[in-house]
């Protein structure tokens, strides 16, 4: 369905069951899980979709180890159980993470817990190997029935340096266990919403759209064709994390608005382009303390080293980039545990930042303000109800929509007929064994190179099927120096409600924050983009500024930067190129 579609379907029928304002993960989940239950949901995304937190994250999919330490136990054992079924139901994007954590001495931190769990005391402190051990017997306690993965290992100083030469001489040891990664977030989150739509036409949503309180109720406007019209839900789910204060403002009689139900704290990364550093992992995650006692993550992702993060309070959740302090944190807390290892400026080849949905809190120390989740529902006479759903990891997307879900559906008098427990993902779907029969048969049924269905199934699984049939039913070429092609650019944009540059740059591929964006590959979507759209050239050149000055201002790539990408290869496309 079109927006038009969309918008005279609602001018007809203006009163959906259920309004999810916020396109987030957590929203797009909860969505997904209405809309497979046949409930009339619309979403709403003032943005794109996974553009808030949900772009920001530190790309792991975790039970959380430091949350064990604020006694979240319930939370971890939730996360661990939805880590795994990710690993099961998208299997193309979410795979293990040897994860690794350097031990600088054996007892630290012992006195420390103990007298934070009795509510002493809330400061961070360095961790030794006992408290480490601890931590990760109950990781593997908690899903010794499941064993997905291997359990966690110690090793002593001699073994470590030899793994890892360049850590910091002053460790004593090490320790490993597997945790999990997400290597498209934000494709997933596409996946889950299609999986929503694909549920039938109950289900509908828009991106850069945004809902109101108007004079006679609540106004949808239509940021893309300036459209408006009156909606009446019988029920709103506030999914829109850092924003939740601000949305309920924005729809709730003045009276009935709720004390602040967030206090967002901001984190940055940094993708690092420094081939010393990527050695130097030996392909684990480091886990490790700062000084400070603040946890810090460095993993290989994409061919590059992302590095993160920082935990700085926040009242405007849409005005976050990474600061030149932030990056000098990072950056310290790098040569800390990699001491030899310099980073060049010029290394830095992306970098992001956002604002985690916490709930609200006087905690000092924004580690220890809890990373649960849960839902409060906001109830005013003449108004539908809003059910605001606070906090939730990315992880936990799945268990948190089903959580909202099922209160929706008390309120509705209905039940739940889809589990989604065990439900495949978009192109984790059927996914195959053995990969190889299944390109080859692809490749012969569309007539595609094998090593061009082998890239479309590294970016899309199973459906690179789809992407491939679409590609084969016209000539096609290369999208400038980047690895996809011109008609994949073309299915994407019509299959994946693409409406600016930085949704299918920064969003629907990794072309972004892998680094790999030049200006050519910039040029060449805005081409494809614009005619799809039919924009004249006065607009052309505006979303083309808009773009440059994103990515300049919010993620440190400046023109200059995408220019000197830019190279003379051209990607061989062609559709019968076996
Ligand atoms: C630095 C950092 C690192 C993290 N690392 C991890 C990690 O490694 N693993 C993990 O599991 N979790 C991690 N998280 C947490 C996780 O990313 C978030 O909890 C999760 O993405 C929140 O999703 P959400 O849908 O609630 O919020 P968001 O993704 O922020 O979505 C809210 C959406 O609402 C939209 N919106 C706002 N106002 C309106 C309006 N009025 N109308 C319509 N739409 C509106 C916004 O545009 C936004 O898209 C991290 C978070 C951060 C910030």
């Amino acid at each position: 369905m079109n927006r038009d579609e969309i918008f005279n379907g609602l001018a007809r029928r203006p009163n959906p069951d259920v309004l999810v304002i916020g396109g987030g993960i957590n929203g797009i989940s909860v969505f997904r899980e209405l809309a497979l239950q046949g409930v009339d949901v619309l979403l709403v995304e003032r943005s794109d979709y996974c553009s808030g937190a949900s772009a920001a994250l530190s790309r792991m999919v975790h039970g959380g180890l430091r949350y064990l330490e604020n006694g979240e136990f319930k939370l971890v054992k939730e996360s661990l159980e939805e880590r795994d079924r990710l690993l099961a139901n998208a299997p193309h994007y979410v795979s293990p993470l040897m994860t690794t954590v350097p031990v600088f001495d054996v007892f630290s931190g012992v006195a420390n817990g103990a007298v934070r769990f009795l509510g002493l005391s809330r400061r961070p402190s360095r961790r030794g190997a006992v408290v480490v051990k601890l931590g990760l017997s109950i990781y593997d306690f908690l899903t010794r029935r499941r064993a997905a993965m291997p359990g966690h290992s110690f090793r002593g100083r001699r073994r470590t340096f030899g793994l890892w030469p360049a850590l910091n001489p002053d460790l004593i040891g090490s320790a490993t266990y597997y945790d999990a990664q997400v290597s498209h977030p934000e494709r997933l989150g596409i996946e889950l919403l299609k999986d929503g739509l694909q549920a039938g036409v109950h289900a509908r949503a828009l991106n850069y759209a945004e809902v109101r309180r108007g004079a006679q109720g609540l106004v949808l406007h239509d940021g893309v064709t300036g459209r408006s019209t009156a909606i009446a839900p019988r029920i709103v789910v506030n999914a829109t994390g850092g924003w939740i204060d601000l949305t309920n403002r924005g729809i709730l009689p003045d009276d009935a608005v709720p004390a602040p139900l967030m206090g967002g704290t901001k984190g940055s990364h940094l993708m690092i382009d420094n081939p010393d550093l990527l050695e130097a992992l030996g392909g684990h995650m480091l886990y490790y303390e700062n000084e400070d006692g603040r946890i810090c993550i460095l993993f290989p992702y994409l061919g590059k080293v992302l590095v993160g993060s920082t935990d700085i309070r926040v009242d405007d959740p849409g005005t976050v980039r990474c600061e030149a302090d932030e990056r000098d944190y990072i950056l310290q807390s790098l040569a800390f545990v990699l001491p030899d290892i310099k980073i060049a400026p010029e290394q830095i080849v992306y970098q992001f930042a956002g604002v985690r949905p916490l709930p609200a809190s006087e905690d000092s120390f924004t580690g220890r303000i809890p990373r649960d989740h849960f839902c409060t529902v906001v109830e005013t006479v003449g108004s539908p109800p809003v059910l605001c759903m606070i906090g939730g990891k990315w992880t936990t997307f799945r268990s948190f929509g089903e959580l909202a879900s099922t209160m929706v559906l008390e309120r509705l008098g209905r039940h739940a007929r889809v589990e989604t427990a065990e439900r495949a993902i978009g192109g984790g779907r059927s996914y195959p064994a053995v990969a190889r029969p299944w390109k080859k048969a692809l490749a012969a049924r569309t007539g595609l190179s094998l090593s061009r269905v082998d890239g479309l199934f590294s970016l899309y699984g199973t459906d690179a099927a789809e992407v491939a049939a679409f590609i084969a039913e016209g000539a096609d070429s290369g999208l400038a120096d980047s690895a996809h092609s011109v008609r994949e650019c073309i299915h994407l944009i019509r299959e994946e409600a693409v409406e600016h540059l930085d949704d299918l740059l920064l969003r629907r591929t990794t072309l972004g924050v892998s680094g790999q964006l030049s200006l050519d590959t910039v040029d060449a979507v805005l081409d494809i983009l614009a005619d799809e759209r039919g924009w004249s050239d006065v607009e052309k050149v505006a979303e083309r500024r808009r773009f440059l000055t994103l990515l300049a201002e919010c993620h440190g790539v400046g023109e200059a930067m995408l220019k000197s990408r830019n190279t003379d290869r051209s990607v061989p496309c062609a559709t019968t190129a076996r």
